[in-house]
């Protein structure tokens, strides 16, 4: 989101720079400015060059000044059209300088002294300002209206200039919407019209935008086609502006792709640029690419001494929006690093001043952000109100986005219909202009035959607009319906997955007790296939969930410093027995040169590997599984070969679907969902790489994932998954550790006490079957630690974590006890609500002991 900003504001720096690298010589103009014996026009042409030529991007005030002196004389002198255009190149400043109101201002002064004078050429220029005050506003219907309106003048007059130009802003806020085809359209016209009055600039402008489109699209490799053609274009002609501000383009291009040495690389460059030639606005914003650049590869400190630069320079230019951007961020660094106490301060700032310029998306990223530091120092009625903002501005942005999308459709369907009949009363008269010099009779016919047509477009305009109304109503309320079901379908997924895992919490606890408690060895095959089993339903379970999840888009996927080595190495211990089962061998391996740490998510890399190599051992009956870790370019290439019986080749086109399976035979021989490998497609896909595979039947599948190669910085420390060593050097160190557990569930209070003892040592714990309970408990005892299970009689685990919190203000103690809940639903919202609620983590139910040890581990020691 932050990212898609920071290009558009560089990318809006081409639309006036235009006149900005004209080689003008100062002196000479300052010259004829100075000389007062020249006439009143040549010294006004004079101060506009240099105001609006010379200083417009460099530095707005002294633009503004110049320009006030252009004012001064032209008022002087009774030169309106001189006025209008000095109030034009003022308000262009003040919106330059982030304030679109003043801007506004102006821009409507030099508006109204142009129709008095009737420039209309200029009203089109000042009417496209107008629309970028609201472009900045984020009012996109009324920069439509705007932009529309000079676009009629701009047809009427027939000239091309401000005419591209606005098709241009139009294209622009299509595509902002995420209307890309709408957008494309507009932005063709706009090429093509820049095309034809030779403006080289402008076509550079407008295919920018293209590629602004192509990046929105996640078609990188087009978009940075087509800023480094522009990009020589710009170095070409001498336009040092707009190269530096495609190198920027360029490098916010490769930190989409992750290949943060060429981002860093190319947004250096353009920074050393804007420095040079004193843009401060381009210095401003390339300093918070660098910055994110930065914060992805886990180096905070230089984040934040490029996130600073940034906000430093826009306090000095008075710039709110990118003073609030910038702000944002460096609470983000902050929240990231653990301290929480400037989070909150700066973040508090940034949330101010963004709600006064009204940037939705900006407050909604930092409410996130201040909720995560609340929750973090122990404020949760904070955290509580900042979650609730959160939801608030999420759904006010929606229900803006559907509001606009109405206007907009009216505001076009206006502008379209407008022109039809501007083109017939053209038309009219042109045609009986021509036939008055003919006959009479042809004359009547004719305009009967016109105004016929007009009554027939009237009626089929009449028509269209009954037919978008009516349509736009029904597909509204099949998009409501839709919605709904989605609704219904993920909250049916979570309930049955809630009520399936709780006795599959009780069944695979209890097995692993029995497994672990003396028994006869005869019984250890069916005790291995009850947990087995157990296991396979879990993953199931996960697999529906996920699914639901994906398609809903709210899986996130995190980017951290991992160890792509540490995780094959876990995957190939994980599938080791199930291999030797069979009788395979399971080999893996990593070229020298693939580094040791990279930025990603090893849970979901670990959990693409299980699938894909799980699968492998699955399909194969003798020899091998291999697995291999190579880099190929810019990407990571995860090789999983094997012997099996191979998949038919056209079955191949469809094992990606869900639910998708060479034959039911297969399945019913192998079992299987047919999910997994239509998660880890999508799994790879939002880390925007590539699956495919390879097969022969009879000999063998090879399956492929490319993951984009995201280096981390140098100082980063890696996020390993927990290996069977560590767990166990963890739970020792938690010897004679005090437990308060709070738990209805009878079973599950026997696993949990069974097993908190087997891994524990000398572990005391004390267990209540209610939150009142646990209150009460927690006054008079004395625990390390509560671990709560969210739905109890009584009182639930939420209110119980909650009192206990207020009852720890209240008595003024220093510690804040961990409280962990357990809880079978892996909804979102049911852990945001644990986590408000003043809980610190959770531990799902069933869990694996890893999920167990390691998050109490964390609540005690981390
Ligand atoms: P599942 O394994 O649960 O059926 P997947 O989505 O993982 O579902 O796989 C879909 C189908 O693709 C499998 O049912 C199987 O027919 C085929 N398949 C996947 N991997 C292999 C492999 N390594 N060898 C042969 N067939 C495979």
């Amino acid at each position: 989101m932050m990212r898609s900003r920071t290009l558009l504001f560089i990318a809006a720096i081409f639309c006036f720079s235009i006149s900005a690298n004209a080689q003008v010589n100062l002196d000479s103009l300052f010259a004829i400015w100075n000389d007062t014996t020249q006439p009143d026009t040549a010294r006004l042409k004079a101060i506009k060059t240099i105001s609006f030529g010379s200083y417009r991007l460099s530095n707005p005030d002294s633009s503004l000044y110049f320009a006030q002196l252009q004012y001064d004389l032209a008022a002087a002198a009774g030169h309106k059209k001189w006025m209008a255009k000095a109030l034009t190149t003022q308000g262009l400043n003040h919106l330059d300088k982030g304030d679109p109101d003043t801007a506004l201002d102006y821009l409507s002064r030099s508006i109204k002294m142009d129709e008095e004078i009737g420039n209309k050429l200029s009203i089109a220029g000042s009417l496209m300002g107008v629309g970028h005050c609201y472009t900045r506003k984020g009012d996109h219907a009324k920069a439509l209206e705007y932009y529309f309106q000079s676009l009629k003048i701009s047809e009427e007059i027939g000239y091309r200039e401000p005419l591209a130009g606005t098709l241009k802003s139009i294209g622009d806020i299509y595509r902002v919407q995420g209307d890309f085809d709408q957008a494309l359209v507009f932005l063709n016209r706009s090429n093509k019209n820049f095309k034809e009055i030779g403006d080289v600039g402008g076509q550079t402008g407008v295919q920018n935008t293209i590629a602004a489109i192509y990046s929105n699209q996640g078609d990188y490799p087009e978009a940075l086609e087509i800023y480094a053609q522009n990009l020589a274009v710009y170095k070409k002609m001498g336009d040092n502006v707009n190269a530096a501000g495609m190198q920027a383009n360029i490098g916010s291009i490769y930190l989409k792709q992750g290949d943060y040495a060429k981002a860093l690389e190319n947004c250096m460059v353009s920074l050393k640029g804007f420095e040079e030639m004193g843009i401060v606005r381009g210095v401003a914003g390339v300093s918070m690419l660098i910055g994110e650049i930065y914060f992805e590869q886990g180096n905070y400190a230089l984040a934040l001494e490029y996130n600073t630069k940034s906000l430093t320079i826009s306090e000095k230019t008075g710039n709110k929006a990118n003073m609030a951007g910038a702000q944002g961020k460096i609470a983000k660094i902050y929240n990231k690093q653990g301290n929480y106490t400037k989070a909150i301060s700066i973040g508090t700032e940034a949330l101010k001043l963004s709600q006064e310029i009204g940037a939705m998306q900006l407050i909604q990223s930092i409410v996130w952000d201040l909720s995560t530091s609340y929750k973090a120092t122990g404020r949760y009625q904070k955290a509580l109100e900042m979650t609730e903002l959160y939801y608030q501005t999420r759904d006010s942005i929606k229900s803006e986005e559907n509001q606009k999308a109405v206007i907009q459709q009216q505001v076009q369907s206006d502008y379209e219909k407008q022109k039809a009949i501007d083109d017939l009363e053209n038309g009219k008269r042109v045609a009986i202009e021509t036939q008055k010099k003919k006959n009479q009779q042809k004359l009547s016919l004719a305009i009967g035959g016109i105004l016929l047509l007009a009554l027939l477009l009237a009626l089929g305009l009449w028509n269209r607009n009954r037919y978008i109304k009516k349509t736009s109503a029904a597909l509204a309320t099949a998009k409501d319906r839709a919605e709904q079901s989605e609704k219904y379908k993920e909250q049916f997924l979570a309930n049955m997955s809630h009520e399936i895992r709780t006795p599959m919490h009780a069944i695979s606890g209890m097995v692993n007790i029995l497994k672990r408690n003396e028994h006869l060895p005869s019984q250890d095959a069916y005790l291995d296939a009850m947990h087995t089993s157990s296991d396979n339903l879990v993953v199931i379970l996960n697999d529906v969930l996920d699914l639901s999840k994906i398609e809903a888009g709210k899986l996130d996927i995190e980017k951290n410093p991992m160890n792509p080595t540490a995780v094959i190495e876990n995957v190939a211990q994980i599938l080791k027995y199930k291999a030797e089962e069979k009788g395979l061998q399971l080999n893996y391996k990593v070229e020298d040169d693939v580094p040791p740490l990279v930025m990603g998510d090893a849970t979901r890399l670990n959990q693409i590997l299980i699938n894909l190599a799980g699968n492998a051992i699955k399909f194969t009956e003798k020899g091998s599984v291999d697995i291999l870790l190579k880099k190929e370019n810019d990407s990571l290439r995860y090789i999983i070969k094997d012997t099996g019986i191979g998949i038919p080749k056209d079955k191949m086109e469809n094992i990606f679907e869900a639910f998708e399976q060479v034959k039911g035979s297969t399945s019913r021989q192998y079992r299987g969902t047919g999910l997994g490998l239509s998660i880890s497609k999508q799994l790879v896909e939002l880390q925007n790489g590539k699956i495919w595979a390879q097969s022969e039947v009879g000999q063998g599948s090879i399956f492929y994932v490319e993951l984009p190669l995201m280096a981390a910085a140098a100082d980063a420390i890696g996020k390993d998954l927990i290996t069977g060593e560590k767990l166990k050097t963890m739970a020792a160190s938690l010897k004679g550790v005090r437990i308060l557990l709070a738990e209805d569930n009878a079973f599950n209070q026997m696993i949990a006490q069974d097993d908190l003892s087997f891994y524990f040592e000398d572990v005391k714990i004390d267990t209540v079957e209610n939150g009142a309970l646990a209150v009460e408990k927690f006054k008079t005892g004395n625990y390390d630690l509560i671990l709560m299970d969210v739905q109890m009689p009584e009182m639930n685990g939420f209110e119980a974590a909650k009192k206990i919190r207020e009852i720890e203000q209240s008595t003024g103690k220093e510690k804040r006890i961990p409280i962990i809940a357990m809880t079978a639903s892996l909804l979102k919202s049911e852990i945001e609500n644990c986590l408000a609620a003043g809980m610190d983590n959770y531990i799902p139910k069933p869990y694996k002991p890893e999920e167990l040890i390691g998050t109490i581990f964390n609540g005690l020691k981390g």
